[in-house]
């Protein structure tokens, strides 16, 4: 089956390869790319998201945190101003005895006990400690001189002191809240309340928070971090630094600033630290970002901050990113498989369509031509019809023409008869004469020897006859002959001239278009022949050889007689031509044979095999193409 080519003609190799390289070259970095971007942007949702989400959860905590603060301070506010109602207090700042002072750090040690705060104490209005709640210890504040206290400088001059600090005594944070004692509405003397807060500290330890206060000048007073203790959150100037060193507030620490690596302002008191890793802060390998809030808490000019630990969320963000950029991945693999399969999809539908529209056409083309074909092939009928016609006339001109033929080398013949016959009518007239003659005179043996003479030319005329009358009947008689019987009958004939020839039967028994009796004439003659070429040959031998080829049989009969001269080859064919002495031959033996032969539409020809010897080759046409078992 042919294909139209037009059919298959596919885009030109350079359009068609093109844009699918420049595919191949981009579409890769691109997908790449845009995983990286969407990742990206998942990760930034997720963690803005996720601060928002921390944000109002740590407001909550920052509120209740802050609040907690605020009522643990608030506790003690008032408990400096109740010394005021206190006589004995009154008492001792009017007059300092042993016995005054002593009433009252009884009443501050057992006030202190109830009050759990750290420690409480007197002061005249120089600053110095008149009595106080530790006076039994042996660092007790009695009759220091605190006046540089800011606390004691406020609440001298009638404010409330408020005040965190580190005691100038024993080194101990405390929170100090100082009220100014009056008397007739003049400042006899301040009352001040230590109040330790750690309590505060343990408790966000406790809650797993991370928190811390800040003082008024932005030093970390409390944290649940004792490592952010005392550091500034604010950056501190020398002078500060300097100012704060001779307060005496902090002691000596020396107030380190805790600098975020990075500080990104999220909204008011919101804000985004990053410390660095491996700082004094973090332990940690790498940066921690903490999500923090303050409020200012009140009655103080404190601050409250709540740390809120961003790594999970970090964590969380990226692997939210990772997952967009994977889902996006996917998403994209998903769609190239669709695409490409698509169009695989397209081209096959493509290739089907064009292979059923190449069919269809081909079908028309089929169909036209076998229009065509069946019209000639009419016309051939015809043609052919035509052809047999004509053949069989010219079938019936060529027999008429053969048998015209024969008539015509009869008249040829008949002067070579004439001369054939003539010759013992000549010699009958003699020889009769002569017998009549030899009668009279009783020559009875001579008489007789002449009469045998002749019968014999008698004979030999009456032969002469007969072959020619069986030459000249019209040969449209179609019989049958097997081979293998006509060859039997021809070697009876001429069994006793056999002697010792050796015989070799190489021929299959068939069926051949002929007169049996016509075919066992000719093939006597053929073998007669034979016989007679192998007179003197020591060693006869004949071969007859079959075998089938285009529709006849042919047999080739050989013998390794003398052979032919080239003369003689000339004239084979020829009637009465003979090379056999006197009586023997008459010369009609292979005229007729091959004229028998070809009135079956058969051939008779001969070969001369270089190895010596004559073959006469017979063809006939065959009854049953196929050949029988070899006999
Ligand atoms: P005849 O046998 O009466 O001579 P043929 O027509 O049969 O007539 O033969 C013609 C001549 O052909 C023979 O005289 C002979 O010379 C020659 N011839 C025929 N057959 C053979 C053969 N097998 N070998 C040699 N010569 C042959």
């Amino acid at each position: 089956m042919k294909c139209d080519p037009e059919l298959y003609r596919a885009t030109s190799p350079s359009l068609a390869v093109k844009p699918r390289l420049i595919r191949h070259l981009f579409l890769p970095p691109l997908i790449i790319a845009l995983m990286i971007g969407l990742g990206y942007i998942g990760f930034w949702v997720s963690e803005h998201y996720g601060i928002r989400s921390l944000s109002e959860n740590g407001e909550r905590q920052l509120e209740l945190h802050a609040r907690a603060v605020e009522s643990e301070i608030s506790k003690y506010t008032y408990l400096p101003s109740l010394l005021e109602l206190e006589t004995s207090v009154s008492k001792l700042l009017a007059d300092p005895s042993p016995e005054h002072r002593q009433t009252v750090n009884d009443y501050l040690e057992g006030l202190n006990r109830r009050s759990r705060s750290r420690a409480i104490y007197v002061m005249d209005t120089t600053g110095r400690v008149m009595a106080t709640s530790n006076w039994r210890d042996f660092d007790s504040y009695l009759g220091e001189d605190l006046s540089f206290r800011a606390y004691f400088q406020n609440a001298v001059r009638g404010q409330p002191g408020r005040f965190y600090g580190i005691g100038s005594t024993n080194g101990e944070p405390g929170y100090y809240l100082a009220h100014g004692l009056e008397e007739h509405g003049k400042i006899i003397g301040v009352a001040v309340v230590k109040v330790r807060l750690e309590a505060m500290e343990e408790r966000w330890q406790r809650a797993r928070l991370e928190a811390f206060v800040s003082d008024e000048n932005g030093i970390i007073i409390l944290s649940s971090d004792p490592a952010r203790r005392l550091k500034s959150v604010v950056p501190l100037s020398d002078e500060t630094k300097e100012k704060l060193a001779r307060s005496l507030q902090y002691y000596w620490f020396p107030l380190n600033e805790l600098q975020p690596l990075a500080r990104e302002t999220l909204s008011e008191g919101v804000e985004k630290l990053t410390f660095p890793a491996n700082s004094e802060l973090v332990s940690d390998d790498e940066n921690i970002s903490y999500l923090s809030q303050s409020r200012p808490l009140s009655d103080t000019p404190w601050n409250f901050t709540l740390l809120t630990p961003l790594q999970d969320l970090r964590r969380e963000a990226i692997n939210q990113g990772i997952l967009v950029a994977v889902a996006f991945a996917l998403v994209a693999f998903l769609l190239i498989a669709w695409n490409e399969r698509r169009k695989v999809i397209a081209t096959r539908l493509a290739a089907r369509e064009a292979l059923q529209e190449a069919n269809n056409q081909l079908e028309r083309r089929i169909t036209e031509r076998t229009v065509d074909l069946r019209a000639s092939n009419e016309r051939l009928k015809s043609q052919i019809r035509e052809r047999r016609h004509a053949e069989e006339t010219l079938r019936h001109a060529q027999d008429e023409l053969v048998q015209a033929g024969k008539l015509a080398a009869i008249g040829q013949m008949s002067t070579s008869i004439a001369h054939e016959l003539n010759q013992p009518l000549a010699a009958l007239r003699t020889l009769s004469g002569n017998t009549v003659r030899f009668l009279e005179r009783g020559q009875l043996d001579v008489a007789s020897t002449n009469l045998k003479t002749i019968n014999e030319l008698i004979d030999r005329m009456g032969r002469i006859t007969a072959s020619l009358r069986s030459f000249a009947r019209r040969g449209d008689d179609k019989g049958q002959a097997c081979l293998g019987k006509g060859v039997e009958a021809a070697l009876q004939l001429l069994d006793g001239r056999m002697k010792n020839t050796r015989l070799h039967r190489l021929f299959e028994e068939v069926q051949v278009q002929i007169d049996q009796t016509r075919l066992e004439q000719i093939l006597v003659n053929l073998i007669g022949n034979a016989l007679d070429a192998m007179q003197a040959q020591p060693q006869p031998e004949l071969w007859l050889e079959g075998e089938a080829f285009e529709g006849k049989y042919r047999l080739r009969v050989r013998d390794n007689g003398h052979g032919i001269d080239a003369e003689a080859r000339k004239h084979l064919f020829e009637p009465f031509f003979t090379t056999k002495p006197g009586e023997q031959g008459l010369g009609l033996g292979l005229t007729l044979s091959a004229s028998l032969a070809a009135a079956t539409g058969g051939h008779l020809g001969v070969e001369h095999p270089a190895s010596g010897g004559t073959a006469f080759v017979l063809s006939l046409p065959l009854v049953s193409p196929t050949p029988a078992e070899p006999i």
